[in-house]
């Protein structure tokens, strides 16, 4: 958070752009202020170019007088029915709104709106931060207009509501879920006051669409350090709700003395740590899920204390139904999140063993372009604290990864086509489709990833003849 004066706050506004609102402003009479993220963001330095501006008035007529003013260059959309209008020009995009006054039903996070003042305006926010209003208009230019101590939050770090927190909350749920997003964006605390509310309220997120509520989560994975929404969402009981299957991972059970990890927060430091290396979505998205099959598989026994066989299956299992309940997308995106998931463990497997030329070839074959994000995975899911196990894992991956490297050139098995095709067999023993053909070509397949032949096609159909000869199937003329 940097201080700003009069003087370097007008200063702030000193492109081209904010003339012209200030001037269409003047020129209909009408009171006119930039509100909410982008005052904001000035302050904490987070250059933006969405820019949102209240209108004591109508929105829309004040985004047609900017438009006359702009003329080709800039474009208006009108939202009739939400009362806004929408300015795009060069690289900016301008939303207009008038002020209003908002008054909630139980039922609904609809409100009914009233034309209002810009005091009634910024009561009607989310956050204190989210409140701050500069003024657009000639005689006041540049003044900030800060009700609620929103500029004193923001050197605090504090996310706070301006007005009761039940009633924020209550009126519109999804709020709870914007006040742990911009807690882990911005990395700020959230007010007691405002935490005890969520406590109380996060029932009401019930009312919410699960596509606002996974907008919102995706922004916290997306976040620095997305480990600290999650715990916020735990602790406030929100995370219960809208996503069980992370809380079933919680806790560390205890038999004969015995315990295992509390997979939650191991879960979440995997999250962290990948988000160190990538900014995929769908990359941290794999590393959310990819012990998820770990609370449906837990057992006991007391031969072999804790287990959990097969979580990455039953995980891969549980990412179409988790995907489908959340409304992410049922495409690509979620099938390689279901791959990821299911081959976690395979790298590991490899790297704790000895490093076969076979193991690493089979792994390449299944993983095929995705096999860097599965290593990135794999190496943030080393959370042990013990320091020699830590660097005898991360030594292994670098041996694997070198494999991968000099396998692929030998072997180009990442995008594996049989050098032998199915027709090709078919033609030969003049077979139908069946179940011989599928045989030799797998046959074939293991060969090559088990290094026995090379991936070419004359030794592969040498090999192919000579299984052929073995199951009594012989080359028609
Ligand atoms: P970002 O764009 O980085 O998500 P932002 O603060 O600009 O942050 P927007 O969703 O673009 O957030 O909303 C713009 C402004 O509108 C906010 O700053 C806030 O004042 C207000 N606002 C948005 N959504 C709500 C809401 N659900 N309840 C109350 N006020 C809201
Ligand atoms: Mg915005």
């Amino acid at each position: 958070m940097i201080n700003l004066n009069e003087k370097e706050l007008r200063d702030c506004f000193a492109a081209p752009i904010f003339g012209e609102i200030s001037a269409a402003a003047d020129e209909w009479g009408l009171e006119c202020y930039v509100v909410g993220g982008y005052v904001r963001d000035l302050f904490l330095q987070r250059p933006s170019n969405d820019i949102d501006i209240v209108v004591v008035g109508s929105g829309i007529d004040m985004a047609h007088a900017l438009k006359r003013r702009l003329g080709r260059q800039a474009n208006v959309a009108v939202f009739k029915n939400f009362g806004t209008a929408q300015l795009k020009y060069k690289d900016f995009e301008i939303e207009f709104v008038g002020a209003r006054k908002e008054s909630y039903r139980l039922d609904s996070r609809k409100p009914i709106v009233e034309d209002g003042t810009l005091e009634d305006d910024q009561n009607r926010r989310d956050f204190t931060i989210n409140t701050l209003a500069v003024c657009m208009n000639k005689a006041r230019f540049g003044k900030l207009l800060d009700p609620f101590g929103g500029i004193e939050d923001l050197r605090r770090k504090t996310i706070r509501t301006p007005l009761d927190p039940d009633i924020t909350f209550s009126d519109d749920p999804l709020r709870m879920m914007r006040c742990v997003r911009f807690a882990t964006q911005l990395n700020f605390f959230i007010d007691d006051a405002t935490f005890d509310s969520l406590c109380r309220q996060c029932e009401r997120i019930k009312i919410i669409s699960a596509e606002r509520i996974i907008d919102e989560l995706n922004k916290i994975i997306l976040s620095p350090v997305p480990s600290k929404g999650f715990v916020d969402l735990e602790r406030c009981g929100l995370l219960e709700l809208i996503f069980p299957e992370l809380t079933a991972l919680e806790g560390v059970e205890m038999k004969n003395g015995v315990g295992h990890k509390d997979n939650f927060y191991h879960t979440l430091q995997v999250l962290d740590n990948i988000s160190k290396h990538t900014d995929n979505l769908w990359l941290r998205w794999s590393a959310l899920l990819h012990d998820v099959g770990k609370a449906p598989t837990k057992m006991w026994s007391p031969k072999s204390g804790w287990t959990f066989h097969n979580h990455n299956f039953m995980g891969e299992k549980m990412v179409p139904i988790i995907f489908d309940r959340l409304k992410l997308p049922k495409n690509e995106k979620m099938k390689y999140v279901k791959k990821l998931v299911g081959l976690h463990m395979r790298p590991i497997v490899i790297a704790d063993e000895e490093v076969t030329d076979s193991a690493v070839r089979r792994l390449l074959f299944e993983a095929g372009d995705d096999i860097d994000d599965l290593m990135t995975l794999c190496e943030a899911d080393i959370t042990s604290k013990n320091n020699e196990r830590r660097q005898r894992f991360l030594n292994n991956f670098q041996l694997v990864r070198q494999k991968l490297v000099d396998l692929e050139e030998r072997d180009r098995v990442r995008n594996f086509q049989p050098p032998v095709s199915g027709e090709e067999i078919m033609k030969i023993f003049g077979l139908p489709p069946c179940r011989e053909v599928g045989a030799l070509k797998s046959s074939i397949k293991d060969a090559i990833l088990d290094g026995i032949i090379p991936n070419e096609y004359e030794p592969a159909r040498q090999y192919m003849l000579e299984k052929a000869r073995k199951m009594g199937l012989k080359p028609v003329e």
